[in-house]
């Protein structure tokens, strides 16, 4: 059997590496660029976080979809595969899974070193064109006849605009159910704001609303910039935010005593004139010139920021185009399996839990189909 892959990235590379021991397999991998995995590089600041121990359905955009997908493969299927491959992992206190040595390039090399010759990488190769001839489907202008194809093209989030003109151009003739890509997992630009907060960091309880409606809360640590805000927790309200029907009248909201809700902030100032010693300085500045409430200093959301600071993308292939096995509908033997299915999650391990788990069970079906003939 003839495999096409395109993509070398997450869910490309865990694919191709489950299949690599198929007797008779032989595995063509179709990469744009000049490198295999660069997101898997980029991810968790260059640690790498893979997984994540508490996957649920609720972290995702689509619960309903990811609760079908965790009976045929769990954050327990997935380590298990990782272990097999010989990759050691630790888990933090927030149930993040990491290579131990918090090095994303070992995950890369654990996917690549195991690869058998079966396995024939062809970079820059951007695929434009995929066609189908009888029972075999063709890539570009090649001749090669390949027996099945796995879409693994991931999203254009992180990417400049130069790259992204023609991001996925060669899925137009599939005519498939595509959402629009958008940024997710990104920072918000804020109307009304105070450019003098630019370079201040601190912690807050987080809260996404759409008009009075809390939306979702979340705590940790913010940065603010010269037009908006960052920050893993500010990433995670942007996966809310993109869930909503409509972003309109939507602020975000900073209760800046996280740590101790029911702090008398009146009596504070009252006791020493300023709330010096309390807040940053740079929000105290603020305060000075213009009081706000410290447990509710509020921003009108005006978008977020641009793709190319995206981690990933909510939009992609409509869930309703593939089976339960990542297999199109339409076209037999054309599996489409990570970001580029409109499945989004919060920051944790959860993409990537996604990209791995996507590949495992189209992987599983290839596997089957071939003995089975
Ligand atoms: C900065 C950053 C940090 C992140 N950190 C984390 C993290 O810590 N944990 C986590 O779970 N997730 C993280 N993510 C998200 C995660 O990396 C992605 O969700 C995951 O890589 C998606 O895997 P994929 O295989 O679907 O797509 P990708 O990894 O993007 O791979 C797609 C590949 O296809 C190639 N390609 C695209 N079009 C074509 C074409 N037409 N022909 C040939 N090749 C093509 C691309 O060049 C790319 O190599 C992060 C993302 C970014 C950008």
């Amino acid at each position: 059997m003839n495999i096409a892959v395109v993509g070398a990235g997450a869910a490309g590379l865990f694919l191709s590496r489950l299949l690599s021991e198929t007797r008779n397999c032989n595995i063509h991998i179709f990469e744009r660029t000049g490198k295999p995995g660069y997101k898997v590089k980029a991810s968790g600041g260059g640690k790498a976080n893979i997984l994540n121990t508490q996957i649920s359905g609720e972290c995702y955009n689509n619960a309903a979809f990811i609760a079908n997908l965790l009976s045929r493969a769990n954050y327990q299927t997935i380590r298990a595969e990782f272990e097999k491959m010989g990759l050691k992992m630790s888990v933090d206190e927030e149930n993040r899974v990491y290579p131990s040595t918090f090095f994303s390039q070992t995950v890369l090399d654990v996917l690549l070193n195991g690869l058998s010759d079966r396995v024939l990488f062809h970079y820059n190769t951007e695929v434009l064109q995929i066609s189908s001839k009888g029972r075999h489907y063709y890539i570009n202008e090649d001749s090669t006849a390949f027996d099945a194809v796995v879409l693994a093209s991931g999203s254009p989030a992180g990417m400049i605009a130069k790259n992204r003109k023609h991001f996925d151009r060669y899925l137009t003739d599939f005519k498939l159910q595509q959402k629009e890509y958008r940024p997710s997992l990104v920072g918000f630009k804020l109307e009304d704001y105070p450019v003098s907060l630019s370079g201040c960091r601190c912690k807050a309880i987080c809260s996404l609303y759409q008009k009075d409606k809390l939306i979702y809360q979340e705590s940790g640590e913010v940065t603010f910039k010269d037009d908006g805000v960052s920050g893993i927790v500010i990433l995670n309200l942007s996966a809310y935010y993109n869930r909503l029907k409509d972003n309109k009248n939507c602020a975000v909201s900073f209760n800046l005593m996280y740590d101790d809700a029911d702090y008398n902030v009146g009596g504070h100032l009252r006791k020493y004139g300023s709330l010096c010693g309390l807040i940053h300085p740079k929000l105290n500045r603020l305060y000075e010139r213009n009081p706000f409430d410290v447990k509710d200093l509020r921003f009108k959301i005006k978008d977020t920021y641009e793709l190319e600071f995206a981690q990933v993308c909510t939009g992609g292939i409509a869930v309703q185009e593939i089976n339960e096995d990542f297999e199109l509908k339409k076209y037999p033997k054309i599996y489409a399996i990570g970001e580029m299915i409109d499945i989004d999650g919060v920051c944790g391990g959860y993409n990537l839990f996604f990209a791995w788990a996507s590949a495992y069970i189209a992987a599983q079906a290839l596997i089957n189909q071939h003995y089975a003939n």
